[in-house]
């Protein structure tokens, strides 16, 4: 979300073009204008009658340039600069930058990046009060942009004090989901602090620090979700390295039952183009075919010329690529790759039954699988197995309902508060598919629920003819 979305007929056009999540990326805009994106959100998703849910996605320990000003300053290379700590306008000539430890913390020698590569600073001279560096690769830069400080040269960690503030208040009003930045430890994870899902938001842990992906398993563990945020995470490892790591954060990911969203710079030609570059074409299908749940767009929709353009576009894009997934060889390796728990029983059952339905429904070449979840774990640990089948994820809790606005091939649906056993859930659900469309009488579906309301575990999968 940004200004450029703000107009409710943007806004509008976006869901109905297919937006399932909007993330409030909370380093732009007060608390305030953050709200107000939620509340518009949540209304125009109840007029338009599509389920979005929503991130707030919480600064970290971003570094941050004083303002440059709205014109483009140009950073001329090989000349020399200063950077000094402050908050208040910045030149080509005296940078200032809001992180108090700069002149302790950062080393001769670092390469500091500005605005995600568009320029990079080689630090010469450290003197009591700044830094001195040689513009290594020069650049326009305007507005605010972000300095890449090294996360291990950090000494403040993630969730900050202001980020606890802000998570406060969009907790306060409902929101489905929390993107963490900066994490370097699962313990960070879990200083959030908040309710565990479905109660608290879904927490989305952002991998974009060399410690993050050195602590990879234990911060997915910790996690409901995670972003593979390719801006930050390309300024602390090498760039060729990221396509690998794009590829085996998601599978740890899915093999964990966590959705995995691929973000930044996807269809980033487009904040001024009317369409893609080829590349960006071809980055945004590879990412569907790498098994990412999500695929994220930022600046081309928060201030792009055309945001409801953008997302027609990822959705043509993402539709045409899943059309040539290979779900089976997909499914046979997370068969190979599931990690099912040795000690949560419920865990297993429910891992073993959502392997069941991948199979049955394979073979039977069902169309539809129904899962009834209370916290949504069942629908994650079905996606996992990217079965060809959609996957109606059914709950009496509106808040699973909005988090699973985050799982692959879901259609997320809640179910009436009032019906009272299991049996009764899965058959209102099955009826509310019809309903609603998805499913036609005659047709076979798959229904997996627990057995009865003490269930903590799928333990039911039944194969039925919709009457
Ligand atoms: C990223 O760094 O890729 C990212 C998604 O984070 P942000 O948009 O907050 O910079």
């Amino acid at each position: 979300m940004g200004p450029a979305c703000d107009d409710e007929v943007v806004l509008k056009g976006m869901i109905e073009a297919g937006m399932d999540v909007a993330r409030i990326n909370m380093s732009h805009g007060s608390i305030e204008e953050g709200l107000e994106r939620f509340h518009r959100v949540r209304r125009l998703s109840e007029e338009c009658g599509r389920r979005v849910g929503i991130l707030v996605d919480l600064p970290g320990p971003k570094v941050r340039c004083a303002t440059f000003g709205d014109e483009y300053v140009r950073l001329v290379p090989g000349s020399t600069v200063e950077l000094r700590v402050g908050n208040e306008t910045s030149t080509a000539e005296i940078i200032e930058v809001n992180y108090e430890g700069l002149v302790t913390d950062v080393q001769i020698g670092d390469r500091l990046n500005m605005g995600d590569g568009r320029a990079i600073l080689e630090i010469t001279e450290k003197q009591p009060d700044k830094l001195l560096a040689n513009v290594a690769h020069g650049g326009k830069i305007s507005g605010r942009p972000g300095i890449h400080v090294p996360s291990d040269r950090l000494r403040i960690s993630t969730p900050t004090p202001e980020d606890l503030v802000i998570l406060d208040a969009f907790v306060a009003v409902g929101v489905d989901m929390v993107a963490l930045s900066f994490v370097r430890s699962a313990h960070e994870v879990r200083r959030v602090g908040t309710e565990p899902h479905p109660r608290g938001p879904l927490i989305v842990a952002k991998i974009e620090t060399r410690a993050a992906v050195e602590n990879l398993e234990g911060i997915i563990e910790a996690s409901g979700a995670v972003m593979v945020a390719r801006g930050d995470l390309g300024n602390e490892l090498p760039l060729e390295d990221l396509p690998v790591l794009q590829k085996e954060i998601i599978s740890k990911c899915i093999a964990l039952g966590r959705p995995a969203i691929t973000a930044t710079q996807m269809l980033e030609s487009m904040i001024e183009s009317p369409a893609p570059t080829r590349a960006e074409t071809s980055d945004v299908a590879n990412a569907v075919w790498d098994g990412s749940s999500v695929v994220m767009l930022s600046g081309e929709t928060a201030v792009g010329a055309d945001p409801i353009n953008v997302v027609r576009t990822m959705g043509r894009i993402a539709r045409r690529a899943d059309e040539e997934f290979d779900h089976n060889r997909w499914a046979r390796r997370i068969a190979e790759l599931r990690m099912t728990s040795e000690t949560d029983t419920d865990a297993s059952v429910t891992d073993a039954m959502t392997m069941a339905a991948w199979r049955a429904t394979a073979e039977l070449g069902v169309k539809t699988i129904v899962a009834v979840s209370s916290s949504g774990f069942t629908v994650r640990s079905m996606a996992r197995f990217r079965p060809e089948a959609t996957i109606l994820g059914f709950s009496t809790n509106l808040n699973t309902v909005n988090q699973l606005s985050l799982s692959w091939g879901t259609i997320p649906v809640a179910l009436p508060p009032h019906v009272s056993s299991n049996e009764e859930m899965a058959d209102e659900a099955v009826r509310t598919a019809k309903e609603l469309g998805h499913v036609a009488t005659g047709e076979l579906v798959a229904v997996l629920a627990g057995a009865s309301s003490s269930s903590l575990s799928a333990n039911v999968l039944r194969l039925v003819r919709v009457g």
